[in-house]
């Protein structure tokens, strides 16, 4: 009998990754490279396309050679990359016209500052469910017809396209000829309507960007175009933004999941159902798949700091040598820890914004040890996503079912354990976490019918599940003093 087998495609900020999938959907190999990271500029991040398809097809070849896989055994594709990372090229020499600036890039700071004033604030909010910034890409391309030479008046007739880096990676794996993405993609440019699911004439008209430069916008799985390889065309069938991707790895489906990525920082989305969901609260709305013929909305938070202030143990107080450390230090504390760190070491994002905000400790008396600090750290994750997930609840009307985890701190059960105690929720941690990949290829296998969402629900073995053991007046007693501590740091910086 023939073997079928799904590739997933994981082109990430630092490294492009290939994952092969057989058709139980286990995950049996991974090939990763890194590339290059270019800082031509104090906040300036670029990455050279031509590196990352180079790396991404690299992945893919070497992942395939190395598991003795023939093309005809695969069965189709699943793209989840970096979002929001802004690529421009010639669309008859396939040149990019100027390196991908990445998401992390802030040079459009001022464009953004020119969309405030000129009062489209409301409009962006309601249109694409974001937040001007520097992050989206709409400013970026901006950016790249202003300044590289000719590429205005190229664009103006037809000859460039712009893409995120999935719409990239299609159109030059279909051979050039399918200019393409999928909504989640489309939905951090700040061009598209999410409400409308169209590109926004009024922005595009601000921002000076043509519409012939677009790609055309499709459901997260459709049969985006076809891979040669070997003579045998294999079929590009899903793609998501890596954040939505995890969401649907993690088998967020239902209005009320939600899933959290416990790395350097969190990200944290709800599914909110078949219509957006507006923020009082400053979170992010975003297109969180399109399948069968709609479109699932969610909400979207991020946190500054998070596994960085198990970093700060480590590195800046040197109180840990590893991360792992923390986790029998914090178990060490006997009862409620009375000390409480706020890492607002950045300012505070959502749901507080105070970009004048500093971390601090407090609680601390005679008998206070580094295990209370550690603790003290490990909690912080835990009530900084309550915080959020407060938000996301207040802004949607939808109470959290549980709260699906996955990144590098997710290992952490102590951080788990208080942060089911802290929300009152359970806490699924899967077996596999790796969630972002798995939901490019889950989305890729449904549409070519090897899997169906449900059977994919409950086919996620659990490493552990984490039950809430906080009784009501506890929780609210230190969640109430958590609440304090925050309200303390805020406007520590002289304006
Ligand atoms: P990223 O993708 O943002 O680089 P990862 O998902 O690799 O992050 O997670 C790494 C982060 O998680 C680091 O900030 C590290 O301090 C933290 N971390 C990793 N393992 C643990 C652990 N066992 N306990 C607490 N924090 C951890």
């Amino acid at each position: 009998m023939q073997k079928s087998y799904i590739i997933a495609l994981d082109q990430g900020t630092t490294s492009s990754r290939a994952l092969l999938l057989n058709q139980e959907g286990t995950i049996l190999g991974i090939v990763q490279k890194e590339f290059k990271q270019i800082f031509p500029k104090s906040g300036w991040v670029e990455h050279d396309p031509v590196e990352i398809l180079e790396s991404q097809l690299g992945v893919f070849s070497k992942l395939i050679k190395a598991h003795n896989i023939a093309a005809k055994e695969i069965k189709a594709i699943g793209i989840t990359n970096q979002r929001e990372t802004t690529i421009v090229w010639d669309r008859h020499t396939g040149k990019p016209v100027y390196n991908a600036i990445v998401w992390q890039d802030k040079r459009t700071a001022d464009i953004c500052e020119h969309m405030t004033q000129s009062g489209l604030k409301e409009h962006v909010k309601k249109t694409t469910g974001l937040v001007i910034d520097s992050y989206f890409s709409g400013t970026k391309i901006k950016w790249i017809l202003d300044h590289v030479q000719g590429a205005k008046t190229k664009a103006e007739n037809g000859d460039l396209l712009f893409g995120t880096v999935d719409s990239w990676l299609v159109w030059n794996m279909t051979n050039r000829t399918d200019h393409i993405t999928d909504y989640t993609n489309a939905s951090r440019t700040l061009i598209y309507d999410i409400v409308n699911l169209k590109w926004d004439d009024k922005l595009l008209n601000f921002l000076g960007i043509p519409k012939s430069m677009l790609p055309e916008v499709k459901p997260s799985a459709y049969h985006f175009g076809d891979y040669e390889l070997n003579g045998v065309k294999i079929p590009i069938t899903g793609i998501a933004g890596d954040q939505q991707a995890a969401l649907f790895g993690q088998a967020c489906f239902k209005e009320g999941q939600a899933k959290n990525t416990y790395g350097t920082g969190c990200f944290m989305l709800m599914n909110t159902g078949e219509k957006p969901t507006f923020s009082k609260n400053g979170l992010l709305t975003t297109i969180a798949f399109g399948l069968e013929g709609k479109v699932t909305y969610a909400l979207e938070g991020s946190i500054f700091i998070a596994g960085a202030a198990v970093q700060w143990l480590r590195d800046g107080l040197e109180l840990i040598k590893d991360a792992k450390e923390t986790e029998a230090l914090a178990d060490s504390v006997e009862g409620e820890n009375p000390v409480y760190v706020v890492p607002a070491f950045a300012g505070l994002g959502a749901p507080y914004w105070d970009m004048y905000a500093r971390g601090a400790v407090f609680g601390l008396t005679r008998d206070t040890g580094k295990a209370h600090l550690a603790k003290a750290t490990l909690e912080s994750l835990a009530y900084q996503t309550k915080d959020i997930l407060k938000a996301m609840e207040d802004d949607s009307g939808i109470q959290l079912e549980n709260l699906r985890v996955d990144g590098g701190a997710c290992a952490n059960n102590h951080i788990m354990q208080f942060q089911a105690d802290i929300l009152d929720t359970e806490v699924h941690r899967p077996k596999v976490i790796e969630s972002t990949a798995m939901g490019a290829a889950f989305l890729a296998g449904i549409q070519i019918g090897l899997w169906k969402k449900e059977d994919i629900d409950q086919n996620r073995p659990m490493n552990r599940i984490f039950k809430p053991s906080f009784d009501r007046v506890k929780r609210k007693r230190l969640y109430g003093k958590w609440k304090k501590a925050v309200e303390r740091t805020k406007g520590w910086e002289e304006i």
